[in-house]
């Protein structure tokens, strides 16, 4: 058991918070994340992988945990700069950010896949555990709401999930494929556990799902599955989940998450400040709220206990 690898499925800030306490739970480089790209965006002619690079900034320490996105004693002389000579100034890119996305740009356009890079990066990071992409391929999240279709970040960060949304499609992920190391993560039998983090189900974990061959080796895993719910108290902790559920008619409930996920999960960890139980699938109950290191480190072993108990 002592050996055995741990898989996350994650996105941005939730799901580090979450990697963060595993790392500090067992040995981090038991860890193999799995890393949505939907989010990803080319931003003036950058190669931009905003969920990734949350995970790196997050697991080397060097994120801005007040601010809750970007990197810690960040500068912006290069945003003051565009802005004053008339550039775009809705994607915000801090000075040591941006560092990070002209080098991924540059090794991308030397012909270097995304996993290459982002091992490569997150080995300079100086990370123990391992950090893949779902894909190489391109795959773009893109919403159609009632101001009509909008990629990702223009939903997220310039309309700040304001407008209504109706659908949500993954462009480019009928083509793509696994990246190197996903399947082979999902399909190791000797896995401790397959966690699935409390990032957005439809944002962060749907579109790792919708690369083809990904949901089909959960699905059959091996290794017990279980999900942390992004739900605290009934109600999402940040950003649009808990909205999204409510403008596609879904009941906001821990048991509409398991619901989400049935089929792929054997169990789901959800908060004790939610009224109700989950049925259809096993349940563990701890305050799931990750404000520090010990919260986070807390919510990570009773997801491995829940998936300790499931395997026995
Ligand atoms: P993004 O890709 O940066 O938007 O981040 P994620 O998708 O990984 O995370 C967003 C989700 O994380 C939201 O649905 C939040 O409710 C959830 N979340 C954030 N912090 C916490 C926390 O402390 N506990 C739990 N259970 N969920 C959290």
């Amino acid at each position: 058991m002592s050996d055995a690898k741990v898989i996350v499925l994650t996105g941005g800030i939730g799901g580090a918070k979450l990697v963060l306490g595993l790392a500090h739970a067992i040995t981090p480089s038991l860890i193999v994340s799995i890393v949505n790209t939907g989010d990803d965006v080319e931003h003036l002619g950058l190669c931009i992988s905003p969920d990734i690079d949350t995970l790196l900034y997050t697991l080397s320490g060097k994120a801005d945990t007040a601010k809750g996105w970007g990197r810690a004693d960040e500068t912006w002389t290069f945003m003051d700069t565009l802005r004053q000579i008339g550039g775009p100034d809705w994607f915000l890119l801090g000075d040591g950010d941006l560092a990070i996305h002209v080098l991924r740009t540059a090794w991308m356009k030397a012909g270097r896949s995304l996993s290459e890079v982002t091992a490569d990066l997150a080995s300079r990071f100086g990370l123990e555990s391992r950090v893949l992409p779902m894909s190489d391929d391109p795959v773009a999240t893109r919403l159609t709401t009632d101001e009509g279709e909008l990629e990702f970040q223009r939903y997220f960060v310039e309309r700040r999930c304001a407008p209504e949304v109706n659908a949500i499609d993954f462009a480019g992920a009928e083509a793509s494929a696994p990246a190197p190391g996903v399947i082979e993560a999902l399909t190791d039998p000797d896995a401790a556990a397959i966690l699935i983090a409390p990032s957005n189900p439809f944002l962060s974990v749907d579109p790792i799902l919708a690369v083809p061959g990904i949901r089909d080796a959960l699905a059959a895993a091996r290794a017990p599955v279980v999900a942390i719910s992004p739900l605290v108290g009934g109600e999402a902790v940040k950003g649009p989940t808990a909205k999204l559920m409510r403008e596609i008619g879904m009941e906001v409930s821990a048991q509409s998450i398991a619901d989400h996920y049935c089929g792929l999960i054997d169990g789901i960890l959800i908060d004790e400040g939610d009224r109700d139980d989950v049925s259809g699938v096993p349940q563990a109950r701890c305050d799931t709220l990750m404000n520090d290191l010990d919260d986070r480190i807390r919510v990570a072993q009773a997801a491995l206990s829940l998936a300790r108990s499931l395997r026995s």
